[in-house]
C-alpha cells in the first residue's frame, strides 16, 4: 500500500544514493483489491521504483510481480544484464501468482525490452508478455486503453535532471569536504556548498547547452562543443569566487585552490554528460559509437522495434510495408529494437565497417564503462540464450 511517509524517506535516499544499488523484496504485492481477472504488472527490486509504482497506481486493482533485478532500476539493470529473461521467469513460477489469476498475461516496464524476451518467456512458461509505458503515471491511462502503448520516449525532464544532480553532488561534496577539511575548514565548507551549486547549475541549464553535445559519429574524445561547455561553467564560477572575495573570507592561496578544484569539478560532471542522459549516448567507449542499421529484405514489418524504442525512431511506411529509421540520430544505441526483433533484421554498423550481430546484442549487455562485456544470464536450467 502507498504510504507518503515512506515514498518521501524512500524517495530522498534513493535520489542521494542513485548510484548504488537499493534492493527490495521480491514477490507478489496487491495494489487495490485484485482478483483473479485483474492485471499483472512485471517490475524491477529497485525500491524507489516500487515506491513510485504503489503511488501512482493507487486506485487500480491489479497485481504487481516485483522480479530480482540486483536492486537496480529496470533500465540499468536490463541494459547490463541484472534483470533477464530468468529473473521474470522465476518470480512467474515461484511468486504463486499462477494462483492468483485465470489468465496468464503480463506486462512488462517499455524500459526493459534491453534484456527481456518476452517470446523465449512465453515458451518457458506460457504466459503472454507485452510492453507497458515508459513511466509509471502513464500506467492507469494504459490500463484503461487495454491497448499497445505507441508513444513511448524517454525524456530528461527537471524534475530527473535535479534527481540525477543531488547524486553527483551528494558524492562529490562529502568527498571534497572529507579530504579539505584536514586543512581549512573554511575551504572545506565552500567547496562543499558550491559542488551543490556547480552540479545543480550544470544538471538544470542542460537544454540550453544540450545542441552543444550532440550525438557524435566517429570517436574522438575532446570533441569541441563538451570542452566550450566545460570551460564556460569553469569561467563563470571561477569568476563568482573572485567577485564574492571578502564574503567567502579565502586566503589567497585558498582562491587559487578552489579555482583548480572548480575546474575539476566542472570537467567530472561534464565529461560523460552525454552518456548520463536518456537523450544521448555515452562517448566514453568506442563500443558505443555504432549506428543502428536494417536489413529491409528480412524486416516483415511486424513492428515490435517501433514499440520498444524508447527514442521514438523506427515508423512504418505503408506503402512499402517495412520499417523505417528517420530519426536515427535519437538513436541512444540502448539495443532494444535488435533484441526484440524476431526476424534479426537489426544490427548496429561502425565507421570502420564492423558490425555487432542480434545474438550477440542478446547474449552481451553493456558494463559500466559502456562496453558490451558483461553476460546476460546462461545458466543450464533455463538455458536462456543459449
Ligand atoms: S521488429 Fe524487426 S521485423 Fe519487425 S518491423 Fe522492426 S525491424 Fe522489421
Ligand atoms: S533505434 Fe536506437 S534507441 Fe531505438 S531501440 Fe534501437 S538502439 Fe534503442
Amino acid at each position: 500500500m502507498y504510504a507518503p511517509l515512506r515514498y518521501y524517506i524512500v524517495y530522498l535516499i534513493s535520489i542521494v544514493t542513485r548510484f548504488f544499488p537499493l534492493p527490495t523484496k521480491t514477490g507478489i504485492i496487491r495494489i487495490g483489491n485484485p482478483n483473479e481477472n485483474s492485471p499483472v504488472l512485471i517490475t524491477c527490486n529497485y525500491r524507489l521504483t516500487v515506491e513510485i509504482l504503489k503511488k501512482e497506481l493507487k486506485g487500480q486493482n491489479l497485481y504487481l510481480l516485483v522480479a530480482n533485478s540486483n536492486g537496480i532500476n529496470v533500465w540499468c539493470a536490463a541494459t547490463g544484464g541484472h534483470f533477464t529473461n530468468h529473473d521474470i521467469i522465476s518470480v512467474l513460477k515461484t511468486s504463486g501468482i499462477a494462483e492468483q489469476v485465470d489468465h496468464r498475461d503480463y506486462i512488462l516496464p517499455q524500459l526493459s525490452a534491453t534484456g527481456i524476451e518476452p517470446r523465449i518467456i512465453k515458451g518457458k512458461t506460457g504466459w503472454n508478455g507485452r510492453w507497458g509505458p515508459t513511466y509509471a503515471n502513464q500506467i492507469p491511462n494504459f490500463l484503461s486503453k487495454h491497448t499497445d502503448f505507441t508513444q513511448n520516449q524517454v525524456k530528461f525532464q527537471t524534475s530527473e535532471r535535479i534527481e540525477l544532480a543531488c547524486a553527483w553532488a551528494f558524492l562529490m561534496s562529502i568527498f571534497f569536504f572529507i579530504i579539505i577539511v584536514w586543512f581549512s575548514l573554511n575551504l572545506a565548507v565552500v567547496t562543499f556548498v558550491l559542488s551543490w551549486i556547480i552540479t545543480l547549475t550544470i544538471f538544470f541549464t542542460f537544454p540550453y547547452y544540450e545542441s552543444f553535445l550532440k550525438n557524435q559519429k566517429k570517436l574522438f574524445y575532446f570533441e569541441k562543443g563538451k570542452l566550450l561547455v566545460e570551460l564556460a561553467f569553469s569561467m563563470i564560477f571561477i569568476t563568482l569566487i573572485f567577485v564574492m572575495d571578502t564574503q567567502l573570507s579565502l586566503l589567497t592561496f585558498e582562491k587559487y585552490i578552489l579555482a583548480g578544484l572548480i575546474l575539476l569539478m566542472v570537467v567530472i560532471v561534464v565529461t560523460d554528460m552525454k552518456g548520463m542522459t536518456p537523450t544521448f549516448k555515452s562517448d566514453l567507449h568506442e563500443d558505443r559509437l555504432f549506428t543502428i542499421k536494417i536489413h529491409q529484405d528480412q524486416c516483415t514489418g511486424i513492428g515490435d522495434c517501433e514499440l520498444v524504442c524508447p527514442r521514438n525512431c523506427f515508423e512504418f511506411v505503408d506503402e512499402v510495408e517495412y520499417i523505417t529509421i528517420p530519426r536515427i540520430d535519437d538513436c541512444v544505441q540502448c539495443g532494444a529494437c535488435i533484441v526484440q526483433c524476431p526476424e534479426d533484421a537489426l544490427y548496429f554498423k561502425n565507421s570502420k565497417g564492423e558490425i555487432i550481430q542480434a545474438d550477440i546484442i542478446r547474449k552481451y549487455k553493456l558494463n559500466l564503462l559502456g562496453k558490451r562485456a558483461s553476460k546476460a544470464c546462461n545458466c543450464t536450467v533455463c538455458k536462456i540464450t543459449t
